[in-house]
């Protein structure tokens, strides 16, 4: 049976018909994971505890007290504090952390009697597009293993994309969830700032953050969503939210969809592009409305995102000092000594990169020149969103200007990566919605990736439209390589 190919609800029928047991379904992906993880490199930490999880869940099944979600069997990227199961962030300097707390997520989805089958790589501190930044090595694309994932949560999607866990968590802070997704032909979505508590994320930059599911459908996405949501007092920016689930199936006709001119301009592949309108003439022949809209402050986005993120980082990232937890270096005579030779020692190249380029901004003297400016950006992209969504229901754009690229192709000038979040920075920098799934292939039948932008909490909506999608062109997972 190829159960890594079946979808949260074909396995819940399973579950609750007494076809399978959870332990039997999490044995699968042991089983898988053994076999091909050493290919693909998705985990770091495969979770022992997966059969003991497995044996509560199925106890709540043959209780007749399963939800969505029991027996499921998830992955979680590596940033996720996991009470008793190691969390790295891909980073030498969390090597051996092991947090005595469960973020909120985990929390839901244990008490949904979801499984955990382990940790996913991730760029290092979740700052990449590849995850060749990930102090354990890179992740490979299952697509073709000489490409990278993506990233940051290249583990994430990739784990998916190769059947090795059945949906899995992602992070998102300037296109973490959608690029990657994108680029393993999966379905990622990353939710309205302040759907998803943040509290036990490792923090990267807190205003951008939000954790997000990625999965083989965006019916999938939802179950994921509709587990994680909701307000949550430990972190104050946290907002009550409606369930996604009920709202998908509904008709799509007459949804006016937004095409920003300036996601189809420069600097984006042929092949992406003709994917991408293709597809939004599917969505006219489902009935929709297609209207230009116009962004011209989305050439700052990618500056405005690099400079609001590193400055967060750069203040984010200072607890790790060797002293209170983490790595921690044996050099240095005193205390300042070994300060620095900690975070010399446990961060890696792109992480110093920021931490650097952070502090730069925030100090006396550059602050009005970088981070004052960038924070104005932020304002004028929003308030172009706000006119966007005044006449658009949604918007349609490519998720990233090409589809996957080979390992070291861009290892030169780093600022050649950042541009891979040419079309998904933005909406982080507002704080919006956005849905990325598979509308098409390469020549070289690499996935490519859209993206579905909604108003603030209108998950609803564009789950809803690549649902659609995805039902009716059915871009859905095959069973490729493996
Ligand atoms: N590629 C972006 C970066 O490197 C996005 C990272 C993210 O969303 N976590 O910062």
């Amino acid at each position: 049976m190829n159960l890594h190919l079946k979808s949260i609800k074909e396995l819940r029928g399973l579950l609750d018909g007494a076809d399978l047991t959870a332990q039997e379904l999490t044995q699968y992906y042991l089983d898988r994971i053994q076999k091909l993880d050493p290919i693909i490199h998705a985990y770091i930490t495969v979770n022992e505890k997966a059969m003991e999880q497995a044996e509560a869940a199925q106890k709540m099944i043959e209780a007749g007290a399963a939800g969505p979600l029991t027996g499921i069997v998830l992955g979680l990227k590596d940033n996720i504090c996991t009470k008793g199961l190691r969390t790295t962030c891909a980073s030498k300097m969390l090597e051996d952390f092991i947090p005595a707390y469960d973020a909120t997520v985990a929390e839901k989805l244990e008490e949904a009697g979801a499984i955990f089958i382990g940790k996913l790589n991730m760029d290092e501190f979740a700052m990449g597009a590849s995850t060749e930044t990930s102090f354990f090595g890179a992740t490979r694309n299952p697509y073709d293993p000489e490409r990278v994932p993506g990233g940051s949560s290249g583990g994430s999607a990739a784990a998916v994309a190769a059947g090795l866990c059945v949906a899995a968590l992602g992070s998102d802070t300037g296109g973490s969830i959608r690029q990657p997704a994108a680029f393993c032909g999966v379905t990622g979505i990353k939710p309205t700032y302040g759907r998803v508590s943040r509290y036990g994320l490792v923090a990267f930059a807190s205003s951008l953050d939000q954790i997000g599911p990625i999965a083989k459908s965006a019916r999938d996405c939802a179950y994921l969503l509709d587990a994680i949501s909701g307000q949550d007092p430990k972190d104050m920016t946290s907002r009550p939210s409606e369930a996604v689930v009920p709202m998908l199936g509904e008709s799509v006709e007459g949804t006016v969809i937004g095409v920003p001119k300036e996601c189809f301009g420069e600097g984006l592949d042929p092949e992406v592009r003709a994917a991408v309108e293709k597809a939004i003439e599917k969505y006219e022949e489902m009935g929709c409305v297609i209207r230009e809209v116009f962004m011209p402050s989305l050439k700052y986005a990618v500056p405005a995102y690099y400079l609001i993120s590193s400055a967060e980082a750069s203040s984010n990232l200072a607890r790790y000092d060797g002293v209170r937890y983490g790595y921690r270096s044996k050099e240095g005579k005193n205390f300042e000594e070994q300060v620095i030779a900690t975070r010399n020692e446990g961060f890696g190249n792109e992480v110093k990169r920021r931490i650097l380029l952070g502090t730069y901004a925030l100090s006396g003297a550059q602050f009005d020149a970088y981070y004052k400016k960038a924070d104005l950006l932020r304002r004028r992209i929003k308030k172009e969103y706000e006119e966007i969504f005044r006449i658009c229901d949604c918007m349609i754009t490519p998720t990233a200007p090409e589809a996957a690229f080979k390992f070291g192709e861009k290892g030169g000038d780093p600022t050649e990566l950042y541009l891979a979040d040419l079309y998904t920075a933005a909406v982080n920098i507002a704080g919006l919605p956005a849905v990325s799934t598979t509308c098409g292939y390469t020549k070289e039948w690499l996935p490519i990736g859209m993206s579905i932008v909604g108003k603030p909490f209108a998950e609803g909506e564009i789950l809803n439209l690549a649902d659609a999608f995805e039902k009716k062109f059915n871009y859905i997972l095959n069973d490729f390589c493996l």
